[in-house]
C-alpha cells in the first residue's frame, strides 16, 4: 500500500514563519528575506514527511496566509479595487487577507469565516461583473518545481472548482454560473503546465461535498466535473474530501473518471457503508482518512486495522483531514511519558500511517498496551451522578415570564439598560505583570493588590459614566477558556500545541484529560470583591461549558456530551456560590456555542443541539428567581438556530449585531424571542469611536423590530483586545447615546 497526507502545518515546529511573517508585516525584513524563509520551511517541512516514510507527499498546501486566498489569487478572482493599486505580489495577497492603508491607498480586508467545522478560518473569494478569471501566479508551480529540485515528486494540491464557487461571495448581479467555464479552462491551464513540469498527480480538495447538497449542487459539481476530467492532461486526479461522508453524491462521484477519490472514515459516518454497499470502483484508487487530522490522540490500531480489512486492496492511506488542524509534534512538549505516550501531534501522526501500512509489529503492540492500560481513574461518583440526572435538573423555575416579572422591580434598572460585555482594555501592564506573577517574580499580595486596583479603577470609570450594570474587568483572566481550565481538575496544557486560527494567528487549546470537577470556587474572589466596592449591581462573569468544551482538545474515550456535562456541573457550583456570596446578576459566556454545530442540517439537533442546550441550562437550573442570568454569543448567525437559542432559558442574550443586525432583528421578532436582548450597538473589533448619534441611530433600528422593555443596551463583544483611550470613548457614547433615547421615548 501506499501512504500520504492531505496537507501538513505551515506556521512551523515553533510558529515560526508567523514571526518572521509578521517581521514583514513590522517592515523589518525585505519581501525576498520572508520568501527565503518560506522556501527553507517548506523543505524542512517536505524532507520530514518524506523521512517519515509518506510514500506520496503533496505540495502547494503551504500558504503565507490561507490556501482558499492562493486559490483565488492564483485565478485572477481579485476584487477590481484592489487590482487597480499598484502593489507588487506578495503587497496585494497581504493587502486582501488584512486590508491595507497607506501610501498606495485604502483597501479592506476580505471577509473571513469558519472553515467549515473547524477553528481555522479562510477569506471568502469575492466574484465581481469585471472578474477576469485567468492564471495570475506561479505559486504552485513553483513550489513543485521546488520540491522536485530537492529530489521529490509532489503533488500539488489546490482548491476544487466545485467548493470554490460554493464559498464565493458574488456581487453586481453575477452568480456561480457566470464562472463556471472561464475557471474550468484555468484548472485545465494548470493540469496542463504541472503534467509539463513531469507531475503525475494532482490533488482537488472538495470539501464542500460534505454537506448537505440540492439538486442544482449536485449538477454543478457533475457538470464541471465531466468538463474538467475530459482533458487531464495526462494526469492524475485525486479528489479529496473531507469533515464527513460523501453520502449524497458518492454514486455519481464514483463513475466520474477520477484517479483517485479521498473520503473521510472518521467524520465521515457513512463512508465505510457507502463503499461497502456500492463497492469502490476497481479501477480507481482510495485515498482513505483513517488517522484522525484534528485530534491529538494517538490512533489505535487495532480499530484502524479492522476497517482497512473492510476496505478494497487498491487503498493509500491517508489523514481524514489536511494536518494543518493539529500541532507540529508532541517532541516539544513536557508532559511525563505516561501523559505523552497518549498522545500524536502532526509529526507522530505520520509515523502512525507508515505502522498501519507496513504493520509494523512492534509498533502494533505497544499501540495495543497503550489502549490496554486504564488512562485515567475514572470519578465514579461524577458518573453516578451524570448518570442520574433527570428532567427537573435541566428546568429553571419558575418559568420565564414569571421570573422577569420578579426581577424587573428588584434589580430596579433604567428602561434600556446598559451594561459591556466583561473585559475591559488588557493593557500591556496588565499581561506583564501577571506574568511576572506566573513566573514567580512578584508575590501573590503584590500581584492581587494590583488586580484590586485595576478593579478599583475600572469600577470608578463605569459610575462615573453612568454604566448602569458593571463589570469587575477580568483582569485577572489571561483567556476566557485557559483561565477556567487552569482552575478546573481534569485539564492540561501544552507548552506549544498551538494550531493555525487565521492568517499568522494560532490558538492553543487546553487539553481535557480526565474528568472535569471544580475542588475550589473559581471567580467568587473578584467578584464580590468589586461588589463590596460599589452600590451598583456587579454581573459575575463565567464562560459556559458548551464554549469551553468547544474550545478544548476534547477527550474521545468519553463523548464530547459527556464532557460538557461534567463542565456544566463544575460551573454549576460557582453560579451557586456567586449567588450564595451575593452577586445578583450572572453572566455565563456560550461565545462559541455554534463551533460544533454539525455541518449538516439534518444533524443539528440529534447530534449537537439535543445535548449543547440542556448543558447550558444545567448550569444555571437551581439558581433563585431573583437571580439574573445573562448569557453572551459571538456570532451574529444565529437565524437559523434562533429557538434552540431562546430555549437555553436565559433572562438576557447579548450578541455581535453591530454589523447586520437587522434581518437577526427580523428573526428575533418573527419567533417570539422571548429572553431578553442587548444586540451589540457598536463594533469592538475596530478601533473606531461610534459617535453618540450613530449609536442612537443603531439604537433606534434595535427599538423598530423589538419592544422597549426586552432590550438592554451594550458593545458587541468584550473589550479585552482595545485599547484603553477609544474604549473610554466609546462607552461614554453609548451611555449618553442610551440616555438621550431613554430621555426621547419618556418625552414621546
Ligand atoms: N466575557 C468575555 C469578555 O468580555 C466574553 C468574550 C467573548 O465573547 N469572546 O472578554
Ligand atoms: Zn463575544
Amino acid at each position: 500500500m501506499t501512504t500520504t497526507i492531505i496537507g501538513f502545518p505551515r506556521l512551523g515546529e515553533f510558529r515560526e514563519l508567523k514571526f518572521e511573517t509578521e517581521k514583514y508585516f513590522r517592515n523589518e525584513i525585505a519581501a525576498d528575506e520572508l520568501q527565503s524563509f518560506a522556501k527553507n520551511l517548506r523543505k524542512k517541512h517536505w524532507q520530514l514527511v518524506q523521512e517519515a516514510g509518506i510514500t506520496e507527499i503533496p505540495s502547494n498546501d503551504f500558504s503565507f496566509y490561507d490556501n482558499t486566498l492562493d486559490t483565488a489569487v492564483l485565478f485572477n478572482i481579485i476584487p477590481k479595487k484592489v487590482k487597480d493599486l499598484a502593489f507588487d505580489e506578495l503587497e496585494e495577497y497581504f493587502a486582501l487577507a488584512r486590508g491595507y492603508q497607506g501610501a498606495k491607498g485604502d483597501v479592506h480586508a476580505l471577509p473571513m469565516k469558519k472553515w467549515f467545522n473547524t477553528n481555522y478560518h479562510y477569506l471568502v473569494p469575492q466574484f465581481e461583473k469585471t472578474t477576469t478569471i485567468q492564471l495570475n501566479t506561479t505559486k504552485i508551480f513553483d513550489e513543485f518545481i521546488e520540491a522536485k529540485e530537492l529530489g521529490i515528486l509532489t503533488r500539488p494540491v489546490i482548491l476544487g472548482p466545485f467548493t470554490l464557487l460554493k464559498l464565493g461571495q458574488y456581487h453586481d448581479g453575477t452568480s456561480s454560473q457566470d464562472f463556471a467555464t472561464q475557471l474550468l479552462t484555468v484548472y485545465q491551464e494548470v493540469f496542463t503546465k504541472l503534467a509539463a513540469l513531469g507531475a503525475e498527480w494532482i490533488q482537488l480538495d472538495e470539501p464542500s461535498l460534505v454537506l448537505d447538497l440540492s439538486q442544482e449542487d449536485k449538477a454543478l459539481f457533475i457538470n464541471l466535473y465531466e468538463t474538467l476530467l475530459a482533458n487531464k492532461a495526462g494526469l492524475n486526479v485525486l479528489l479529496q474530501t473531507y469533515f464527513g461522508d460523501i453520502r449524497d453524491i458518492y454514486g455519481e462521484v464514483i463513475t466520474l473518471p477520477f484517479d483517485g477519490i479521498g473520503l473521510d472514515f472518521i467524520e465521515g459516518k457513512e463512508s465505510l457503508a457507502l463503499v461497502t454497499k456500492t463497492p469502490f470502483p476497481a479501477e480507481k484508487r482510495l485515498f482513505a482518512g483513517v488517522v484522525n487530522g484534528k485530534n491529538i490522540w494517538k490512533n489505535n490500531y487495532i480499530t484502524t486495522l479492522d476497517l482497512l480489512a473492510k476496505l478494497p486492496k487498491q487503498t493509500t492511506l491517508t489523514t481524514s483531514c489536511s494536518l494543518l488542524h493539529v500541532p507540529y509534534s508532541v517532541e516539544n512538549e513536557v508532559f511525563p511519558d505516561t501523559i505523552k505516550q497518549h498522545f500524536a501531534f502532526a509529526k507522530e501522526k505520520l509515523t502512525e500511517l507508515v505502522d498501519l501500512d507496513t504493520c509494523n509489529q512492534q509498533a502494533l503492540a505497544e499501540n495495543k498496551q497503550i489502549f490496554e492500560q486504564e488512562r485515567i481513574v475514572p470519578n465514579k461518583e461524577l458518573q453516578a451522578n451524570i448518570a442520574h440526572l433527570n428532567e427537573t435538573d435541566f428546568v429553571r423555575l419558575p418559568a420565564f415570564s414569571e421570573r422577569e416579572a420578579q426581577q424587573t422591580p428588584l434589580l430596579n434598572l433604567p428602561t434600556l439598560p446598559t451594561t459591556t460585555i466583561g473585559s475591559f482594555p488588557q493593557t500591556k501592564e496588565v499581561k506583564l505583570t501577571r506574568s511576572k506573577f506566573k513566573r514567580g517574580e512578584i508575590t501573590k499580595e503584590t500581584y492581587d493588590s494590583f488586580v484590586a486596583q485595576k478593579i478599583d479603577d475600572c469600577l470608578a470609570f463605569q459610575e462615573e459614566i453612568g454604566l448602569d450594570v458593571l463589570v469587575h474587568g477580568e483582569f485577572e483572566r489571561n483567556d476566557m477558556v485557559e483561565f477556567f481550565g487552569e482552575a478546573l481538575d481534569g485539564y492540561v496544557f501544552s507548552k506549544n500545541a498551538w494550531v493555525q486560527s487565521y492568517g499568522t494567528r494560532g490558538v492553543k487549546p487546553p487539553i481535557i484529560w480526565g474528568d472535569i470537577s471544580r475542588s475550589k470556587p473559581i471567580t467568587v474572589q473578584w467578584s464580590t470583591y468589586a461588589q463590596s466596592k460599589t452600590d451598583k449591581i456587579v454581573k459575575g462573569m463565567l464562560t459556559g461549558p458548551v464554549t469551553i468544551l468547544n474550545w478544548s482538545f476534547p477527550r474521545e474515550d468519553i463523548t464530547i456530551q459527556e464532557s460538557t456535562y461534567q463542565l456544566a456541573l463544575a460551573i454549576q457550583e460557582e453560579v451557586l456560590d456567586l449567588e450564595a456570596n451575593g452577586i445578583r446578576i450572572i453572566q455565563i459566556d456560550e461565545a462559541a456555542l455554534r463551533e460544533k454545530l454539525p455541518l449538516r442540517q439534518t444533524d443539528w439537533h440529534t447530534e449537537y443541539l439535543d445535548w449543547a442546550i440542556p448543558a447550558f441550562r444545567l448550569v444555571h437550573s437551581k439558581v433563585q428567581p431573583e437571580t439574573q442570568i445573562h448569557t453572551h454569543m459571538c456570532y451574529s448567525e444565529f437565524e437559523d438556530i434562533i429557538q434552540a437559542i431562546d430555549d437555553m432559558d436565559a433572562d438576557v442574550i447579548s450578541f455581535e449585531a453591530s454589523r447586520s443586525n437587522l434581518s437577526l432583528l427580523d428573526a428575533l421578532n418573527r419567533n417570539h424571542f422571548k429572553t431578553q436582548v442587548g444586540p451589540g450597538v457598536y463594533d469592538i473589533h475596530s478601533p473606531r469611536i461610534p459617535s453618540v448619534e450613530e449609536i442612537k441611530d443603531t439604537i433606534n433600528k434595535v427599538l423598530a423590530k423589538i419592544p422597549t422593555e426586552k432590550v438592554w443596551i451594550n458593545p458587541d463583544c468584550g473589550l479585552k483586545t482595545r485599547g484603553e483611550k477609544e474604549t473610554y470613548a466609546s462607552l461614554e457614547n453609548l451611555v449618553q447615546a442610551a440616555k438621550q433615547v431613554r430621555k426621547e421615548l419618556a418625552d414621546d
